[in-house]
């Protein structure tokens, strides 16, 4: 099959991947009264609907998950690893049109569309080795007569719940990890951008995952969250989203004392120090914060430069992000997409207005695009103060860029955050970017890059950024519990 290149084309293969419905026990239950709407953002017209299920059909996706678990979770290893390589596969063959669909609902440019589903991908293939390799232990139980057995088993029937950022990564970076432990899911994607999840299950189906073990709901968070967070028959609850959100949804959890893995906000500091390579350290700036138009939990959300490059950094910065090209996704050449819906442009135009009024100016951007709608301007913003920046993730394409004077202080302000997602130091110095990569407190340390995005990354925060690791090795780990065995030998 010759892949679609046209924008009309992809646009159409999208198209066709889109499902009007949710999936509860591999039944596709379409939308129909108080459906929810989806949009195009970069159009603002209207893609198609969910359906906003009911309490009873949440519980009947619960119960799916608990009826399939038994069978799936002894399932040989092998086989949930064969599973997962048939699933990549189906989606390599349709990277193109689930592109395409990231674009249509989600807004960022094609290109990075596609390589979001590659990275998505990543996970499944990541997850799809380590099958086969879920050993637990024999210990020493200090005395002659016993032998203690560990084994890893799965925790059991899971809910995630993702945001609307990376509508195909966040979701595969929990499911690809669930299904290889051999649990079951019950996923709850956004309600801006379901439509990849959905069509990411349907084709999870067709790789020969049994129905029960995925359903992929939708509706109001009051009554999905409530049936999710309040089941005691699921095990467990992976979110991403917002620290609020996060914080609500884990005190939801508490009576029935559900594992959690917490991936929240941030906003990540990224310090250039004095010795660092600029061409560097400027365009892995441009790379991390522009990224999905500023929209992604690990960009750099405040830059710390040293006081003597501050300005030859800052020009160099400038020239780059005025260059960068807005435009709707599936234009050529377009590096930076709209925002996601009013609020978010609300929400950088106040972090500007704020920024400005603190005695910042603007050195490029800083409104929004001629295009209108939902396009903002690519920012850079100098000399402000950094408090609120530091304190609230911009969730946008702003770039605000203080100066320091030394190591201490630049570490002490990047540390100076409730949150601890990521950051980022620039620096020629192995030693000295080792000694401040270590010295911040963040679960996930750039260094000469600014972007740390990779399925062999353990991917976390500390603080309010939440706790539990995605992707790598140490992923696994939150879809595992051990059990022993003490065998008395005679
Ligand atoms: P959000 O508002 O917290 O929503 C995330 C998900 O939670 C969505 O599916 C949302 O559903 C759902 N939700 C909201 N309120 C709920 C409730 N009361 N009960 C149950 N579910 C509820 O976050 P967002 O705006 O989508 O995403 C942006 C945030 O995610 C940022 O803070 C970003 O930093 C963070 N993020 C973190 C990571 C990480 O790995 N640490 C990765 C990506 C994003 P609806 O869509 O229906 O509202």
């Amino acid at each position: 099959m010759t892949p679609p290149t046209s924008p009309d084309d992809l646009k159409g293969a999208a198209r066709k991947l889109i499902r009007e419905a949710a999936l509860v026990d591999g039944a596709w239950i379409s939308a129909g009264d108080g459906a929810i709407a989806v949009e195009d953002p970069s159009e603002q017209t209207i893609l198609g609907h969910v359906p906003s299920l009911t309490a009873d059909q949440v519980d009947e996706a619960i119960a799916a998950a608990a009826d399939a678990f038994p069978e799936w979770s002894r399932r040989k290893a092998r086989e949930r690893g064969e599973f997962l390589t048939r699933w990549a596969a189906l989606i390599t063959a349709n990277e193109q049109a689930l592109g395409a669909l990231i674009s249509l609902e989600n807004g960022k440019p094609f290109a990075e569309a596609v390589g979001e589903v590659r990275y998505a991908n990543a996970f499944i293939t990541w997850f799809a080795g380590i099958a086969e390799h879920l050993d637990g232990r024999a210990i020493d139980s200090g005395n002659a007569q016993d032998l203690i057995l560990a084994f890893r088993e799965p925790v059991g029937p899971v809910a995630a719940i993702t945001p609307w950022n990376f509508p195909a990564a966040m979701m595969t970076r929990k499911a690809a990890a669930a299904f290889c432990a051999g649990c079951t899911l019950v996923l709850k994607p956004a309600s801006a951008t379901p439509f990849t999840a959905l069509a990411l299950a349907a084709l999870a189906l067709e790789a020969g995952l049994p129905p029960g073990c995925f359903s992929v709901v939708s509706g109001a968070q009051s009554v999905v969250g409530a049936r999710l967070t309040g089941s005691a028959a699921i095990r467990k609850l992976s979110f991403t989203g917002s620290t609020e959100v996060g914080r609500l949804l884990a005190g939801q959890c508490a009576p029935t004392l559900k594992r959690l893995s917490m991936e929240l906000g941030g906003a990540a500091p990224l310090l250039v120090l004095d010795d660092a390579d600029l061409e560097l350290a400027v365009a892995g700036t441009v790379a991390g914060k522009f990224r999905g138009a500023g929209q992604t939990c690990v960009c750099p959300n405040r830059i710390y430069v040293h006081e003597s490059i501050h300005d030859a950094f800052l020009e160099r910065l400038t020239e780059r992000v005025a260059a960068l090209k807005v435009g709707k996704p599936f234009e050529p050449g377009v590096e930076i997409g709209p925002l996601i819906d009013a609020k978010a442009v609300e929400k950088v135009e106040t972090h500007v207005a704020k920024a400005l009024a603190d005695g910042g100016r603007v050195l490029t951007g800083g409104a929004r695009h001629d295009l209108g709608g939902r396009f903002f301007q690519p920012t850079v913003i100098a000399g402000a103060d950094d408090a609120l920046f530091t304190c609230e993730e911009t969730f946008g394409p702003v770039c605000p860029v203080f100066s320091f004077r030394d190591d201490d202080e630049a570490v002490a302000r990047a540390n100076a955050s409730e949150f601890g997602l990521a950051a980022f130091v620039f620096s020629e110095s192995l030693n000295r970017a080792m000694r401040v990569g270590r010295a911040i407190d963040a679960g996930i340390v750039g260094v000469n890059t600014g972007l740390v995005s990779n399925p062999a990354n353990p991917f976390g925060g500390v603080k309010q950024s939440g706790y539990g690791r995605e992707g790598s090795a140490y992923g696994i780990d939150d879809y595992l519990q051990v059990k022993s065995l003490t065998l008395a030998l005679r």
